[in-house]
């Protein structure tokens, strides 16, 4: 969830946010420190690095506050979002789930121009990502 999303918190619910070896990284090495990989991956049956749930929702969401308690170094993958990667159609989609998408993604530019970030972060940093 983004810093001006108010009061929803529906991406973070059951969330399937893949990571990449470096979103990994920057979460361990924030705070607190002494989180293990464990903690906050799990590893998909296609072999990626997946958020891991508890309760309902990501890890590292406040179910009470609704904020994401790692922000600051929050998954690209949740940058990025609502825009996501379908890759049975191989486009980028606005997801559904998200109430307000255009808040995010205003116009077509801003859609395709993300959409090509995502697909080099899929190529160069999830595909290859082992834990
Ligand atoms: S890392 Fe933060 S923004 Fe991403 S799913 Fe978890 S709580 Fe939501
Ligand atoms: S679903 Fe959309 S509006 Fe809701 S927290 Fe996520 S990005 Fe924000």
């Amino acid at each position: 969830m983004k810093n001006k999303c108010v009061d929803c918190g529906n991406c973070c619910r059951e969330t399937e946010m893949i990571l990449s070896a470096r979103d990994v990284n920057r979460i361990k090495n924030s705070d607190p420190k002494n989180l293990r990989t464990n903690d906050f991956v799990i590893k998909t049956t296609d072999g990626l690095l997946q958020l891991k749930n508890a309760d309902g929702f990501c890890v590292f969401f406040d179910v009470t506050s609704k904020l994401c308690q790692v922000y600051r170094v929050r998954p690209q993958g949740c940058r990025f979002y609502p825009l996501i990667y379908d890759s049975d159609k191989e486009i980028c989609v606005l997801d559904q789930e998200c109430p307000r998408p255009e808040m995010f993604y205003p116009n077509k530019q801003s859609h395709m121009n993300t959409c090509k970030k995502i697909v080099r972060f899929l190529e160069k940093q999830v595909l290859f990502t082992k834990l």
